[in-house]
């Protein structure tokens, strides 16, 4: 029945996408000294990432991380630079 598997795609579909918004964004930003700095929108504290099969997931568009302060996914955003590095910078 070609009908029921159209209607199982669709279910399917929005299941993953209701499961997308329920991911909160987060921008993360290059540090100078290496790593990743990003603020985790649940609870406003900055998180450093060191390691490196994280930063290897965070170079990919549309990352997904696991957040060490909330605990949450987050849908992760990296940023070209550090706006607070860039003001001090010059
Ligand atoms: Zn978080």
């Amino acid at each position: 029945m070609p009908l029921q598997d159209e209607n199982w795609n669709t279910i399917h579909a929005s299941a993953f996408s209701h499961a997308r918004a329920l991911m909160r964004p987060a921008t993360a930003t290059l540090r100078p000294h290496g790593g990743v700095r990003y603020r985790c929108p649940v609870t406003g504290s900055f998180v450093l990432v060191t390691d490196e099969p994280t930063l290897a997931a965070l170079a990919r568009p549309h990352a997904r991380l696991r957040c060490a302060d909330c605990g949450e996914m987050h849908l992760m955003t990296l940023a070209a630079e550090d706006p607070v590095v860039a003001t001090t910078d010059d």
